[in-house]
Parts: C-alpha cells; sequence; structure tokens
C-alpha cells in the first residue's frame, strides 16, 4: 500500500521533500480500521484518519488531500470535508479522543525503526537531562512524587523499587524488562514494543543509571518475532550512537542491554521464575525474600519492570512527576494501558487516566457491547482476574477498588462479556489455563487447579452435583492461601468471582444438567 501511495505520488509529480511518506506501527485501534489499513496524515494542526481498503482510495487521498489541500482548508474553516468517506478527524474518532496517550503516544505516530523519528518527538529528551543531572536520587523521586505504580499487575511503587535497588552493598546491580506477556487476549506489552521501541530502551537507561546498574535484560516471549527484531534495531541503533555502550553521552556512565527469550512458560513472568529462566535455569518461581531488589539476577541486587512501566518514564521526567500524579487518584498516578477485546464493538488498545469507570472505557470508547446484546461482566486481569458484573460498571479502575471486588489489575486486560456468555464456561476456560501452566513445584497449585478444573468440567457436562459448588469454593480458598507464587494465589479468582456473583449459572448447569 505505502509503495503504491508512493508511486503514485511521484506520477503525480509530487517531490518527495512535500509530501513525506513515512511508516509507523500499528495505533491500536483494531475495531475501528475495520481490519482495512488505516492511516494517519499529519497535516498540523489537524491530524486525520483515513481508512483505505482500494486503490481508488490511494487515488482520491492523492486528488483531494495532497493536490488540492482541500482536506485541510475545510477542516480549518469548519465545512464538510470532501467526499472521502473513509476520512475522519482523528479528534472526532471516540475512540481516541477519550484517551490520555502518555505510554502510547508515539504508536502510529512514529517510525519504530527511526532514531530520527523518534528524536523529533522529543525522545532521548529525557535521558539527557537524567545524565546532565547526574543525580539518581531526582530520578527516584520524581517517581515516587508520580505515584508510578508496576502496569506489570504488582501494583508496587516503581519509585520504592528502584531505591531499594539502588540502595544495596552491592554495587553488581541488573535492570530487566519484563516482555513476557501471555495473558490470553492482552497485547499491549507487544504493541508498545514494536510501535515505540526507542522509549522502552530509553526507561530501560534511566533505570539502570537510576539504580546503578551495568546491564540491562529484555526478557521478550518468544512469540513475539516483530517486537524482538524491533527492540534489537533500537539496541544496535543506540549502540552505534553512544546511547548504550562506554561513557553513555559522555556521562561516564557505562550500560548495555540484551534481550533473552522467553520460551512460552506463563510462569516466567513471575519475577523470580524470570530470573532463573535468563540465567538458564528451568523457569520455576522461588520463595520470597530474600526479594529480587536485594539477590536476584546471579544473586545481585536486580529491578524487574513491566514494558508498560518503562514506557511512563521519559514522559514524567519531561514534565514531572506531579504532573503525572495529577492525572490518575489518589493511590495511583498516571494512566493505565488496557487491551479492550471480547464481545465489544470497538477492540484495541485504550489508555484512560487510573480511575476512569469501567463503564467509560467500554461503553464511551469501545462503543458498547456488540450485537446490541446486554453487557453481562467485564474481566479485567487476565487469567489470574475476576468477573466483574454489569451492576458495577461504575466502579472506578484502579489497583484497590477490582482488588475488593474480587479480581485485579493485572498487565491490562479488558474481556467484555455478554449476555450470551456462560460464566461457568468462562471460568472453566480460564482454569484450564492456569492449570496448564502451573509449573508444578506446589501442591496447592498443582493439585488443587487439577481438581478445580475436574469440577467445572463435570458441573458443565451436566454431571455436577449442588456439593461441587462447596467443593469448588472450599479447593480455591485453600488454593488462593497457600500457592506459592502469584499463579497458584490468583488462578482461582474467575471461579471465586463467578461463584459470587453468578451463582445460578452453576446451579442452572446442575439442576438441568447441561
Ligand atoms: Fe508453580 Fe503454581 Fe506453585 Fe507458582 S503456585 S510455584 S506456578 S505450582
Amino acid at each position: 500500500l505505502r509503495d503504491r501511495f508512493s508511486a503514485l505520488l511521484e506520477a503525480r509529480g509530487i517531490e518527495p521533500h512535500r509530501v513525506r511518506v513515512g511508516a509507523a506501527s500499528c495505533f491500536g485501534a483494531c475495531g475501528i480500521s475495520g481490519g482495512e489499513p488505516a492511516t494517519f496524515v499529519l497535516a498540523r494542526p489537524e491530524k486525520v484518519l483515513y481508512r483505505l481498503s482500494s486503490d481508488e482510495d490511494l487515488v482520491a487521498l492523492v486528488e483531494g488531500h495532497v493536490l488540492a489541500g482541500q482536506v485541510v482548508e475545510r477542516l480549518k474553516a469548519k465545512e464538510e470535508p470532501i467526499a472521502l468517506e473513509f476520512l475522519e478527524r482523528y479528534g472526532d474518532v471516540s475512540f481516541f479522543n477519550r484517551q490520555s496517550r502518555i505510554a502510547l503516544r508515539n504508536a502510529g505516530v512514529v517510525d519504530p525503526e527511526s532514531l530520527d523519528e523518534y528524536i523529533g518527538c522529543d525522545g532521548f529528551k529525557a535521558l539527557t537531562d537524567v545524565l546532565a543531572r547526574r543525580d539518581p536520587e531526582w530520578v527516584i523521586n520524581e517517581l515516587t512524587k508520580a505515584r508510578l505504580r508496576g502496569r506489570g499487575g504488582g501494583g508496587f511503587t516503581t519509585g520504592a523499587k528502584w531505591a531499594l535497588a539502588r540502595k544495596q552493598a552491592d554495587t553488581t546491580r541488573f535492570i530487566i524488562c519484563n516482555g513476557d506477556e501471555g495473558d490470553p487476549g492482552a497485547f499491549m506489552d507487544r504493541s508498545m514494543l514494536e510501535s515505540d521501541p526507542f522509549n522502552i530502551v530509553e526507561g530501560m537507561i534511566i533505570g539502570g543509571f537510576s539504580i546503578g546498574a551495568q546491564k540491562g535484560f529484555f526478557y521478550i516471549r518468544a512469540e513475539y518475532p516483530l517486537a524482538i527484531k524491533r527492540i534489537q534495531h533500537a539496541i544496535d541503533v543506540c549502540r552505534a550512537n553512544g546511547l548504550l555502550g562506554q561513557n553513555i553521552m559522555g556521562s561516564g556512565f557505562d550500560f548495555d542491554m540484551e534481550i533473552r527469550l522467553g520460551a512460552g512458560a506463563f510462569v516466567c513472568g513471575e519475577e523470580t521464575a524470570l530470573i532463573r529462566s535468563i540465567e538458564g535455569e528451568r523457569g520455576q518461581p522461588k520463595v520470597r525474600p530474600p526479594y529480587p531488589t536485594d539477590r536476584g539476577l546471579w544473586g545481585h541486587p536486580t529491578c524487574i519492570n513491566n514494558v508498560e512501566t518503562f514506557a511512563n518514564i521519559s514522559a514524567i521526567l519531561r514534565y514531572s512527576g506531579d504532573w503525572y500524579a495529577r492525572i490518575g487518584t489518589e493511590k495511583s498516578g498516571g494512566t493505565k494501558v488496557f487491551a479492550l477485546a471480547g464481545k465489544v464493538k470497538h477492540t484495541g488498545l485504550v489508555e484512560v487516566p487510573l480511575g476512569t469507570t469501567l463503564s467509560r472505557v467500554v461503553n464511551d470508547i469501545g462503543g458498547g457491547v456488540s450485537g446490541g446484546k446486554k453487557l453481562k461482566a467485564i474481566q479485567t486481569g487476565g487469567p489470574a482476574g475476576g468477573f466483574i458484573p454489569a451492576a458495577m460498571q461504575d466502579m472506578e479502575v484502579d489497583f484497590e477498588p477490582l482488588q475488593k471486588a474480587g479480581s485485579i489489575m493485572g498487565s491490562g486486560g479488558m474481556i467484555v462479556l455478554s449476555e450470551d456468555d456462560c460464566m461457568v464456561d468462562i471460568a472453566k476456560f480460564y482454569m484450564a489455563f492456569s492449570q496448564e501452566e502451573s509449573c508444578g513445584k506446589c501442591t496447592p497449585c498443582r493439585e488443587g487447579t487439577t481438581r478445580i478444573l475436574e469440577i467445572l468440567e463435570r458441573i458443565t457436562q451436566g454431571k455436577g452435583e449442588p456439593e461441587d459448588l462447596d467443593k469448588l469454593h472450599r479447593l480455591s480458598r485453600l488454593c488462593q492461601r497457600t500457592s506459592l507464587c502469584g499463579l497458584g494465589r490468583a488462578a482461582p479468582n474467575p471461579v471465586l468471582s463467578s461463584l459470587k456473583h453468578f451463582r445460578e449459572e452453576f446451579l442452572a448447569h446442575i439442576h438441568d444438567k447441561h
């Protein structure tokens, strides 16, 4: 499409300096583009969105927008744009204009393989400032003021985590970017790695400087080949331009990074399992403490942060921690990216201030339930999350309210369920996932998830008994309380929350024997 567009411009005698044709990555509006290629035309002050499906659309774009310049002029004059049916003003698209994009600010805007374009969008300004100040404490203070909390789901304050690693006596330290995204329906990390890799690399270098690390590791799942390619490209380009390696930008700071691939084990998203995997061991969690900030990779202090956490760092340091804190809630500053999926009209990546209601995300941005159906529940937090019933859709999205409602933030999966969905089937789907991914190290998780799944299978085959519900509840609580790591502790959440809010659906299976 891009090549045909360039050829068309050339055929019309339009020189490349007048119209620059670039490449950008996905801007996260899966449901908006309707499966067709979409493109932005950045014609300041208006950003225009086109959906292109045919060569005729390309011709119309060149004739109408590029040659006549009519679109922008007409938009400015508040006249109807010329008859390009596939055109919309960016600001008129409700999927975008109700979002606050910080972590995703460059997604779909910059060429992810161009250092120049990233720098053109103020990239590496934060790093330049940080290295000029030579004051890691300043960075940690700004992050603490920002109330930035780990976007991988733990919700631990990033400033406090970095401070813990920094104060260790051991001066061999590591920083790790956790890109082992494995929740069904989640694609936030993948999109950020693919669309804005230099931003993640910049966040990592700043993190390395702040905790006093010499080396950083990207841990990315092997099923994300484009993300791996783009991060490797960004690392190579940074190294070639003095942004990685010895004496970065003449500051005396030495830091380098490399990628390690995850082989698809969901549990390797857990910090201690991830560390073992990088060390070349079997990816199984360890008892904590010691925490990785005390003794992590090869026994040295190590900070592990999620991709989205790093995506926020440069913006916070450029605009200040106070600015970021003002965007979120009293406890959690800033925004959160959600992968909106399931029975919703506009699926895609949604970034909203923490404290935004679920209803705003699903109805105002997502366009409501698809097919005119009624909303039944919203599932947040991936396989370890719970179901929030439709009656609670005005709940604010933040770590604590979600936990109180029996779910979790997780890394940001958000799946919309309609009146057509059977909650028992969905609880079974998630339990099957957790059972499959249990590493088997501890009995409550290994055996607990297996027995819970057996009961759910019995119930959905019409062979359940009323006392099965008590068994499900007891087993789930046991698994929650006694499992070694987060996978086992959170695996029963979908079962417990569906038992709490949709018990009648379990009883219908049992009594009607279906
Ligand atoms: Fe492994 Fe599950 Fe135990 Fe975690 S809780 S260590 S995944 S068996």
